[in-house]
């Protein structure tokens, strides 16, 4: 095999990009009125080693961020989400680029590495925090699950035949489980977790521990109280992510009463401000889901992609998911163009997205492939 194909194609996706970029010179001036609100996770010191052992879609460096922001920066105001919800709930285009700044899951390298750059050029920004996990020393759902998958995929010969037969003594549908689900451990969580509710994605991650156990790295360690104190008194937001991150459109409309309504509670009695914004765990979402959203007290809600409900503007407000990968080129470089396309919806061009977020549509094994 040719080890040098992918760079090549990264070469070829470059030069496509940077011809789209050119074609579409107009691209900003049209997204004018349509606010860009952006989305990260983890903010690291240096990405390549943390991506060794950490999904890399969960990822970008300090020094990387900082050229996304000076990129942006320079075609977009940066505004508050506050600022970005009250227009769009009132039917307002804005008059000029506005762009914002959030953050998922609520990991502390955000407040030790974005923050500082956040506070320095001035740029507002809000972090969406798991409320049961701040200041804990606990697993984010999603990097548990990879860590297994990864040790599981690392000892298994047969990763199909094994995890069908898992979820088969499980009772959970075994029939969705495509070979091309289990590319790589990333894949795998990103279909798995979006289908499980909850305490079924604790149950195959203890199955796969009692099979396999477990090659843990340290618990990434997530905000603290003090911490979110902090950054909110120097003009970050901090809005609600769930209690546990939750699959909203898999849980009982009970359970997701209890996690969109306490998550919010904690916040308001821990930081002393009232919270209006909640972004969906993984961007999923059903009418229901948006409906429970504002009656658990939301006025504006975030996916984490381009498809809102045109009926429910403020509680499905678009949001574009960035990471490392999302703007380099084949030597792992800043590339623009790239970022650009990003930006207008033009990169990759024909990326499918297969998050939940219609009326009544549940999520189906998988299909599902980007986290949020
Ligand atoms: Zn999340
Ligand atoms: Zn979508």
């Amino acid at each position: 095999m040719d080890r040098h194909a992918p760079r090549w194609r990264w070469h070829i996706k470059a030069a496509l990009a940077a011809a789209i970029a050119r074609a579409h010179a107009h691209g900003l001036a049209s997204s004018a009125g349509r606010p860009l609100v952006l989305g990260y996770h983890r903010v690291v010191d240096d990405y390549a080693a943390a991506a060794r052992t950490e999904m890399p879609g969960m990822l970008i460096s300090a020094a990387m961020f900082e050229r996304h922001l000076d990129w942006i920066g320079r075609r977009f105001q940066f505004v508050t989400l506050d600022e970005i919800g009250e227009h769009i709930a009132a039917g307002r285009h804005f008059d000029r680029p506005v762009a914002a700044v959030t953050f998922d899951d609520g990991y502390r390298d955000v407040y030790e590495h974005a923050f500082p750059v956040l506070r320095r050029k001035g740029i507002p920004a809000t972090v969406f925090v798991v409320t049961d996990l701040v200041g804990k020393p606990f697993w984010q759902v999603h990097d548990k699950l990879y860590q297994l998958v990864a040790k599981a995929f690392s000892v298994w010969r047969n990763p199909h035949r094994e995890l069908t037969g898992l979820f088969a003594e499980l009772g959970l549908p075994a029939d969705g489980i495509r070979h091309r689900a289990l590319a790589n451990p990333f894949m795998t969580v990103s279909w798995m977790l979006p289908a499980l509710a909850m305490a079924d994605v604790r149950r195959v991650m203890d199955g796969i521990e009692a099979a396999v156990g477990n090659g843990f790295q340290p618990i990434p360690r997530t905000v603290g109280w003090p911490e979110l104190a902090e950054m909110q008194r120097a003009g970050i937001t901090v809005g609600s992510h769930t209690r546990n991150h939750v699959s909203l459109p898999m849980e009982t409309p009970e359970q997701v009463a209890v996690e969109l309504e306490e998550s919010r509670r904690t916040i308001e009695e821990r930081l002393g401000r009232p919270v209006a914004h909640f972004a969906y765990p993984g961007g999923q979402f059903t009418l229901a889901c948006v409906d429970a959203v504002a009656k658990a007290g939301y006025r504006f809600a975030y996916t984490a992609c381009g498809h809102g409900d045109p009926q429910h503007r403020a509680l499905t407000i678009e949001r574009l998911l960035l990471w490392e990968g999302s703007s380099v080129d084949a030597n792992g470089r800043f590339c623009p163009d790239i970022l650009e396309c990003q930006i207008n919806g033009l990169w990759p061009p024909s990326r499918r997205c297969h998050r939940v977020h219609k009326g009544g549509q549940t999520p189906v094994m998988g299909r599902l492939e980007v986290l949020g």
